[in-house]
C-alpha cells in the first residue's frame, strides 16, 4: 500500500515532472477532484491508470472506501483539478484520514505547481514570507481578513473566482491606500495568461474597462503596509 500526493499542473499541460508521470503511471487508482479534468491529462501522458473521485461533497463514505482500497495493499495517488492537492481544494481532509488510519504509512508528496508559488514568483513583492489566505469567505469572516490584509506588513495573497474578483477590487479599492502595491495574475500558464499591476484604483480600473478579462482564474497578491 502506497500514497501520494502528486501536484499537476495549473493549465498548461507540460507542467508536470517525470516523477509525476511514472507514479501517476505505476499506482492502481487516480483520486480525482473531476475524471473529465484529470482524463485529459491522463490521455495527454498515455497514462491508463484508473480514476475515482473524490471531491468537496464525497461524504464520510467515499473516505471509508478509500481507507479500505490502501488498506487491501491498493497504492493509490491523489490528484486535484490543478496545482498541488490540499492547497484550497479538499486534498487534505483524506490526507488526515489516511495519517489518522494508517499512522505508519509513508505519505509521499510529488511536488508540482502550484497557483500560489507561480504568482508570487513573477509578482516581484517581498515574498521571503507571506500571507495565504486561500479563498476568502464570501460572508462571515470577509471583514476581518481584509482589515489583515490592510494591516499586514507581508504580501497577502489570496485566490478569487471570475464571479468576485470585481468586487474584492472595489472593496481594495475603498480600504487601501493607493501606495499599495496589488497586483491581478489571471490564467497562469495559459493561452490568456496575464498579470495587471498597480494601485487598487489602477487594477480596479484595468478590469471594469477590459470586461473579457474578469473571466478564468485569479491570484490577487497585495503588498505589505
Ligand atoms: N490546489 C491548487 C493550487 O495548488 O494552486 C488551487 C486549487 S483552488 C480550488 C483553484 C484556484 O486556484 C482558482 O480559483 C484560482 O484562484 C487559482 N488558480 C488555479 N490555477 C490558476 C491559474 N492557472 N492561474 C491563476 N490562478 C489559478
Amino acid at each position: 500500500m502506497s500514497f501520494y500526493v502528486v501536484g499537476t499542473p495549473i493549465g498548461n499541460l507540460e507542467d508536470i515532472t517525470m516523477r509525476a508521470i511514472a507514479v501517476l503511471s505505476s499506482v492502481d487508482l487516480v483520486l480525482c477532484e473531476d475524471t473529465r479534468v484529470t482524463s485529459r491529462l491522463l490521455e495527454r501522458y498515455h497514462i491508463q491508470t484508473p480514476m475515482l473521485s473524490y471531491h468537496t461533497h464525497s461524504g464520510a463514505s467515499k473516505v471509508t472506501a478509500i481507507l479500505k482500497l490502501l488498506e487491501a495493499g491498493k497504492s493509490v495517488a491523489l490528484v486535484s483539478d490543478a496545482g498541488t492537492p490540499g492547497i484550497s481544494d479538499p486534498g487534505s481532509v483524506l490526507v488526515a484520514a489516511v495519517r489518522e488510519k494508517f499512522p505508519l504509512l509513508p505519505i509521499i508528496a510529488i511536488p508540482g505547481p502550484s497557483a500560489v508559488a507561480a504568482a508570487l514568483s513573477i509578482s516581484g513583492l517581498p515574498s521571503s514570507d507571506f500571507l495565504f489566505l486561500g479563498f476568502l469567505p464570501h460572508k462571515k469572516g470577509r471583514e476581518t481578513l481584509f482589515k489583515e490584509i490592510l494591516a499586514s506588513k507581508r504580501t497577502t495573497v489570496f485566490y478569487e473566482s471570475p464571479h468576485r474578483i470585481l468586487k474584492t477590487l472595489e472593496k481594495l479599492n475603498t480600504l487601501l491606500s493607493p501606495k499599495r502595491h496589488v497586483m491581478v495574475a489571471r490564467e497562469l500558464t495559459k493561452v490568456y495568461e496575464s498579470i495587471v499591476a498597480g494601485s487598487a484604483p489602477e487594477v480596479l480600473t484595468h478590469f471594469k474597462e477590459h470586461a473579457d478579462q474578469v473571466r478564468g482564474e485569479f491570484v490577487v497578491m497585495v503588498g505589505p503596509d
